[in-house]
Protein backbone atom coordinates (compact mmCIF):
# COMPACT_ATOMS: atom_id res chain seq x y z
CA UNK A 1 0.00 0.00 0.00
CA UNK A 2 1.31 4.01 -0.68
CA UNK A 3 1.75 5.98 2.59
CA UNK A 4 3.52 9.21 3.83
CA UNK A 5 6.15 8.69 6.48
CA UNK A 6 7.55 10.66 8.87
CA UNK A 7 11.37 9.98 8.83
CA UNK A 8 14.45 10.81 10.04
CA UNK A 9 15.14 14.83 10.50
CA UNK A 10 11.29 15.34 10.26
CA UNK A 11 11.41 14.41 6.69
CA UNK A 12 8.04 13.70 5.12
CA UNK A 13 8.13 10.87 2.15
CA UNK A 14 6.12 8.49 0.33
CA UNK A 15 6.46 4.66 1.08
CA UNK A 16 5.39 1.47 -0.30
CA UNK A 17 4.46 -0.53 2.53
CA UNK A 18 2.71 -3.72 3.21
CA UNK A 19 -1.00 -3.59 4.55
CA UNK A 20 -0.79 -4.26 7.87
CA UNK A 21 -1.64 -7.72 9.55
CA UNK A 22 -4.46 -7.42 11.94
CA UNK A 23 -4.08 -8.31 15.25
CA UNK A 24 -6.94 -10.32 17.79
CA UNK A 25 -9.35 -6.91 18.75
CA UNK A 26 -8.42 -4.90 15.93
CA UNK A 27 -9.82 -4.48 12.38
CA UNK A 28 -8.62 -3.23 9.25
CA UNK A 29 -9.93 -0.26 7.66
CA UNK A 30 -9.35 1.24 4.24
CA UNK A 31 -8.95 4.92 4.24
CA UNK A 32 -11.04 7.38 2.39
CA UNK A 33 -10.23 10.43 4.24
CA UNK A 34 -7.87 11.26 6.99
CA UNK A 35 -7.65 15.39 7.47
CA UNK A 36 -4.30 17.02 7.54
CA UNK A 37 -4.08 18.95 11.18
CA UNK A 38 -1.57 21.16 12.36
CA UNK A 39 -0.24 19.16 14.71
CA UNK A 40 1.67 17.17 11.89
CA UNK A 41 3.70 20.40 11.56
CA UNK A 42 4.94 19.63 15.20
CA UNK A 43 5.86 17.00 14.14
CA UNK A 44 7.93 17.73 11.23
CA UNK A 45 9.54 20.67 13.63
CA UNK A 46 10.15 18.31 16.45
CA UNK A 47 7.79 19.18 18.76
CA UNK A 48 5.86 16.15 19.17
CA UNK A 49 7.66 12.73 19.43
CA UNK A 50 6.19 9.99 17.46
CA UNK A 51 7.54 6.90 19.62
CA UNK A 52 9.58 5.88 16.97
CA UNK A 53 10.48 6.35 12.83
CA UNK A 54 9.35 5.64 10.63
CA UNK A 55 5.75 6.79 11.56
CA UNK A 56 2.75 6.70 9.36
CA UNK A 57 1.01 10.27 10.16
CA UNK A 58 -2.44 11.16 9.96
CA UNK A 59 -4.82 11.02 12.88
CA UNK A 60 -8.07 12.23 11.70
CA UNK A 61 -9.16 9.05 9.73
CA UNK A 62 -12.36 7.73 7.68
CA UNK A 63 -13.01 4.97 6.53
CA UNK A 64 -14.71 1.54 5.48
CA UNK A 65 -13.83 -1.55 7.24
CA UNK A 66 -12.76 -4.29 5.44
CA UNK A 67 -14.70 -7.59 5.27
CA UNK A 68 -17.73 -5.58 6.33
CA UNK A 69 -20.52 -5.85 3.60
CA UNK A 70 -20.82 -2.48 1.84
CA UNK A 71 -23.70 -0.16 3.39
CA UNK A 72 -24.11 -2.27 6.42
CA UNK A 73 -23.91 -0.16 10.00
CA UNK A 74 -20.59 -0.14 10.98
CA UNK A 75 -18.91 -0.21 7.49
CA UNK A 76 -18.68 3.42 7.36
CA UNK A 77 -16.55 5.33 10.19
CA UNK A 78 -14.76 7.72 11.85
CA UNK A 79 -11.32 6.32 13.89
CA UNK A 80 -11.21 7.46 17.60
CA UNK A 81 -7.66 7.91 17.66
CA UNK A 82 -7.03 7.63 21.53
CA UNK A 83 -5.86 3.73 21.98
CA UNK A 84 -7.50 3.87 25.43
CA UNK A 85 -8.77 1.10 27.49
CA UNK A 86 -12.09 2.22 28.12
CA UNK A 87 -12.25 1.52 31.81
CA UNK A 88 -10.36 3.22 34.16
CA UNK A 89 -11.48 6.45 36.38
CA UNK A 90 -10.79 8.84 33.39
CA UNK A 91 -12.10 6.40 30.46
CA UNK A 92 -15.26 6.37 32.88
CA UNK A 93 -15.55 10.35 33.83
CA UNK A 94 -15.11 11.55 29.82
CA UNK A 95 -11.60 11.70 29.99
CA UNK A 96 -10.27 8.70 27.67
CA UNK A 97 -6.80 10.42 26.46
CA UNK A 98 -5.61 10.29 30.30
CA UNK A 99 -6.19 6.99 30.64
CA UNK A 100 -4.29 5.16 32.83
CA UNK A 101 -3.56 2.20 30.65
CA UNK A 102 -3.18 3.85 26.79
CA UNK A 103 -1.68 1.94 24.01
CA UNK A 104 -0.85 5.88 23.12
CA UNK A 105 -3.03 7.09 20.11
CA UNK A 106 -3.25 6.34 15.99
CA UNK A 107 -1.46 8.36 13.69
CA UNK A 108 1.00 10.06 16.84
CA UNK A 109 2.62 6.79 18.06
CA UNK A 110 0.84 4.24 16.25
CA UNK A 111 0.63 4.24 12.56
CA UNK A 112 -1.58 6.30 10.93
CA UNK A 113 -4.41 7.29 8.12
CA UNK A 114 -2.31 9.16 5.84
CA UNK A 115 -1.93 5.43 3.90
CA UNK A 116 -4.22 3.25 2.20
CA UNK A 117 -4.91 0.78 5.11
CA UNK A 118 -4.67 1.27 8.94
CA UNK A 119 -5.20 -1.05 11.78
CA UNK A 120 -7.61 -0.30 14.87
CA UNK A 121 -8.19 -1.46 18.26
CA UNK A 122 -12.09 -2.47 17.01
CA UNK A 123 -13.66 -0.58 20.05
CA UNK A 124 -12.12 2.56 18.24
CA UNK A 125 -14.38 2.74 15.55
CA UNK A 126 -17.48 5.07 15.37
CA UNK A 127 -20.00 4.39 13.01
CA UNK A 128 -21.07 7.23 10.37
CA UNK A 129 -24.55 7.75 9.38
CA UNK A 130 -25.41 8.14 5.93
CA UNK A 131 -25.82 11.97 6.55
CA UNK A 132 -22.32 12.71 7.25
CA UNK A 133 -19.47 12.36 4.64
CA UNK A 134 -16.07 10.76 5.00
CA UNK A 135 -14.21 14.14 4.43
CA UNK A 136 -16.35 15.51 7.40
CA UNK A 137 -16.09 12.15 9.23
CA UNK A 138 -12.24 12.84 9.34
CA UNK A 139 -12.13 16.47 10.17
CA UNK A 140 -14.55 15.68 13.14
CA UNK A 141 -12.24 13.17 14.26
CA UNK A 142 -9.92 15.24 15.34
CA UNK A 143 -11.00 19.37 15.28
CA UNK A 144 -14.67 18.33 15.82
CA UNK A 145 -14.22 16.05 18.83
CA UNK A 146 -11.44 18.42 20.42
CA UNK A 147 -13.96 21.38 20.08
CA UNK A 148 -16.85 19.45 21.80
CA UNK A 149 -14.23 18.32 24.82
CA UNK A 150 -13.01 21.72 25.48
CA UNK A 151 -16.51 22.86 25.23
CA UNK A 152 -17.42 20.83 28.11
CA UNK A 153 -14.28 21.38 30.09
CA UNK A 154 -14.92 25.13 29.86
CA UNK A 155 -18.45 24.34 31.57
CA UNK A 156 -19.60 27.45 29.39
CA UNK A 157 -23.67 27.97 29.08
CA UNK A 158 -26.43 30.06 27.92
CA UNK A 159 -25.21 33.94 28.22
CA UNK A 160 -21.91 33.46 28.76
CA UNK A 161 -19.44 35.72 26.33
CA UNK A 162 -17.01 33.18 24.58
CA UNK A 163 -13.60 34.47 22.60
CA UNK A 164 -12.07 31.71 19.81
CA UNK A 165 -9.09 33.08 19.26
CA UNK A 166 -7.27 31.56 15.74
CA UNK A 167 -9.87 30.27 13.35
CA UNK A 168 -8.38 27.62 11.76
CA UNK A 169 -9.76 24.47 11.48
CA UNK A 170 -10.26 23.60 15.76
CA UNK A 171 -11.35 27.46 16.19
CA UNK A 172 -14.23 26.84 13.35
CA UNK A 173 -15.61 23.95 15.58
CA UNK A 174 -14.92 26.03 18.59
CA UNK A 175 -16.99 28.59 17.24
CA UNK A 176 -19.82 26.58 16.58
CA UNK A 177 -20.34 24.36 19.40
CA UNK A 178 -20.09 27.25 21.89
CA UNK A 179 -22.69 28.94 19.95
CA UNK A 180 -24.50 26.03 20.33
CA UNK A 181 -24.18 25.39 24.13
CA UNK A 182 -25.89 29.00 23.87
CA UNK A 183 -23.02 31.47 24.25
CA UNK A 184 -22.26 34.42 22.40
CA UNK A 185 -19.17 34.02 20.47
CA UNK A 186 -16.48 36.65 19.16
CA UNK A 187 -13.75 35.41 16.69
CA UNK A 188 -11.10 36.75 16.48
CA UNK A 189 -8.32 36.09 13.15
CA UNK A 190 -5.54 36.81 10.93
CA UNK A 191 -7.65 37.14 8.07
CA UNK A 192 -11.38 38.43 6.91
CA UNK A 193 -11.76 35.30 5.21
CA UNK A 194 -11.57 33.00 8.01
CA UNK A 195 -14.10 35.55 9.99
CA UNK A 196 -16.49 35.21 6.88
CA UNK A 197 -16.50 31.83 7.72
CA UNK A 198 -17.07 31.82 11.44
CA UNK A 199 -19.38 34.24 11.67
CA UNK A 200 -21.59 32.63 9.25
CA UNK A 201 -21.26 29.48 11.54
CA UNK A 202 -22.59 30.86 14.64
CA UNK A 203 -19.97 34.06 15.50
CA UNK A 204 -21.93 36.95 16.67
CA UNK A 205 -18.45 39.04 16.09
CA UNK A 206 -15.37 38.60 14.15
CA UNK A 207 -11.85 41.03 14.65
CA UNK A 208 -8.94 41.16 12.64
CA UNK A 209 -6.09 41.41 14.21
CA UNK A 210 -3.14 40.32 11.36
CA UNK A 211 0.21 41.39 13.63
CA UNK A 212 0.97 40.32 17.30
CA UNK A 213 1.11 44.40 18.46
CA UNK A 214 -3.09 44.18 17.57
CA UNK A 215 -3.33 41.47 20.58
CA UNK A 216 -2.33 45.02 22.65
CA UNK A 217 -6.05 46.60 22.22
CA UNK A 218 -7.67 43.30 21.83
CA UNK A 219 -9.19 43.40 25.60
CA UNK A 220 -10.66 46.82 25.01
CA UNK A 221 -12.29 45.61 21.46
CA UNK A 222 -13.61 42.34 23.38
CA UNK A 223 -15.34 43.78 26.04
CA UNK A 224 -17.14 46.59 23.53
CA UNK A 225 -17.67 43.73 20.75
CA UNK A 226 -19.43 41.29 23.48
CA UNK A 227 -21.01 43.84 25.65
CA UNK A 228 -19.34 42.91 28.31
CA UNK A 229 -15.56 41.17 28.87
CA UNK A 230 -15.62 37.17 27.87
CA UNK A 231 -16.16 34.41 30.72
CA UNK A 232 -13.94 31.94 28.26
CA UNK A 233 -11.17 33.02 26.14
CA UNK A 234 -10.28 29.57 23.73
CA UNK A 235 -6.57 30.04 22.53
CA UNK A 236 -5.83 27.86 19.56
CA UNK A 237 -2.81 30.32 18.46
CA UNK A 238 -0.33 30.71 21.86
CA UNK A 239 2.24 33.14 21.29
CA UNK A 240 3.46 35.00 24.24
CA UNK A 241 1.30 38.20 23.07
CA UNK A 242 -1.63 36.33 22.44
CA UNK A 243 -1.56 34.73 25.60
CA UNK A 244 -0.82 37.50 27.55
CA UNK A 245 -4.00 39.49 26.09
CA UNK A 246 -5.82 36.10 27.02
CA UNK A 247 -5.34 37.24 30.40
CA UNK A 248 -6.35 41.04 30.21
CA UNK A 249 -9.48 39.89 28.59
CA UNK A 250 -11.03 37.66 30.51
CA UNK A 251 -14.23 38.97 33.10
CA UNK A 252 -13.32 38.29 36.99
CA UNK A 253 -14.08 34.12 37.43
CA UNK A 254 -13.04 33.74 33.86
CA UNK A 255 -11.05 30.75 32.45
CA UNK A 256 -8.20 30.54 30.06
CA UNK A 257 -8.56 27.38 28.10
CA UNK A 258 -5.29 26.23 26.12
CA UNK A 259 -6.13 23.59 22.72
CA UNK A 260 -3.03 21.96 21.16
CA UNK A 261 0.17 22.52 21.75
CA UNK A 262 2.36 25.50 21.17
CA UNK A 263 6.41 25.78 21.70
CA UNK A 264 6.36 29.14 23.50
CA UNK A 265 6.07 29.75 27.31
CA UNK A 266 3.10 30.96 29.18
CA UNK A 267 4.72 33.69 31.84
CA UNK A 268 1.91 35.08 34.34
CA UNK A 269 2.10 36.06 37.61
CA UNK A 270 -0.15 34.28 39.94
CA UNK A 271 -1.22 37.03 42.04
CA UNK A 272 -2.94 38.47 38.29
CA UNK A 273 -4.61 35.42 38.55
CA UNK A 274 -6.01 35.15 42.21
CA UNK A 275 -7.23 38.97 42.19
CA UNK A 276 -9.54 38.12 39.70
CA UNK A 277 -9.80 34.06 40.56
CA UNK A 278 -9.20 33.49 36.90
CA UNK A 279 -8.74 30.13 35.93
CA UNK A 280 -6.52 28.20 33.69
CA UNK A 281 -7.26 25.01 31.58
CA UNK A 282 -6.17 22.78 28.97
CA UNK A 283 -7.24 20.61 26.71
CA UNK A 284 -6.40 18.19 23.92
CA UNK A 285 -8.15 15.62 21.27
CA UNK A 286 -11.38 14.57 23.90
CA UNK A 287 -13.19 11.12 24.64
CA UNK A 288 -15.14 8.61 22.63
CA UNK A 289 -18.09 10.20 23.67
CA UNK A 290 -16.86 13.91 23.05
CA UNK A 291 -16.64 12.68 19.31
CA UNK A 292 -19.58 10.42 18.99
CA UNK A 293 -21.31 13.93 20.21
CA UNK A 294 -20.07 15.70 17.53
CA UNK A 295 -20.86 13.08 14.50
CA UNK A 296 -24.53 13.39 15.76
CA UNK A 297 -24.30 16.74 15.94
CA UNK A 298 -23.57 17.38 12.57
CA UNK A 299 -25.94 14.26 11.23
CA UNK A 300 -27.95 16.91 12.36
CA UNK A 301 -26.80 19.63 10.52
CA UNK A 302 -25.58 21.35 13.18
CA UNK A 303 -22.18 21.06 13.13
CA UNK A 304 -20.66 22.11 9.64
CA UNK A 305 -17.26 21.04 8.17
CA UNK A 306 -14.90 23.29 5.96
CA UNK A 307 -13.11 21.62 3.85
CA UNK A 308 -10.60 23.61 2.55
CA UNK A 309 -9.06 21.69 -0.75
CA UNK A 310 -8.47 17.84 -1.10
CA UNK A 311 -5.62 16.52 -2.62
CA UNK A 312 -3.74 12.70 -2.17
CA UNK A 313 -1.08 11.30 -1.03
CA UNK A 314 2.07 13.01 -3.51
CA UNK A 315 0.02 16.67 -2.48
CA UNK A 316 0.21 15.91 1.41
CA UNK A 317 3.09 17.84 2.17
CA UNK A 318 2.29 20.70 0.44
CA UNK A 319 -1.18 20.89 2.54
CA UNK A 320 0.95 20.40 5.37
CA UNK A 321 2.83 23.46 4.44
CA UNK A 322 0.12 25.67 4.05
CA UNK A 323 -1.16 25.50 7.42
CA UNK A 324 2.46 26.58 8.71
CA UNK A 325 2.13 30.02 6.08
CA UNK A 326 -1.90 30.07 7.96
CA UNK A 327 -3.42 29.89 4.81
CA UNK A 328 -5.77 27.61 5.18
CA UNK A 329 -9.56 28.17 5.36
CA UNK A 330 -10.69 25.22 7.60
CA UNK A 331 -9.06 21.72 6.97
CA UNK A 332 -6.90 20.49 4.24
CA UNK A 333 -7.98 16.71 3.17
CA UNK A 334 -5.85 13.38 1.81
CA UNK A 335 -8.42 11.62 -0.30
CA UNK A 336 -8.04 8.29 -1.26
CA UNK A 337 -9.45 6.88 -5.00
ZN1 LIG B 1 -5.70 16.77 14.38
ZN1 LIG C 1 -8.64 3.87 30.68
Amino acid sequence: MRAAELAEGGVLRLAERPVPGVPDGWVLVRTTAAGVCGTELHFLEGLLDPMGIPRVLGHEIAGEVTGAPAGSPGSRVAVYNVMNCGSCRYCNTNRDRLCTRSRGMVGFTADGGFAEYVIVPERNLVPLPDAVTFEAGAVLACSGMTAVHAVRLSGIGIGDRVLVNGIGGVGLMLTQVAALAGATVLAVSDGAAKLDLAQNLGARAGLVIDDPAGYESLPEEASRMLGRAPDVFFETVGTRETMRSAFRCLAPGGSFVQIGYTSQPLHIHPGALIKNELRILTSAAGSKNDLETAIALAAQGLLKTVIANRADLDGLEAAILNLRDRRVLGRNVVTFA
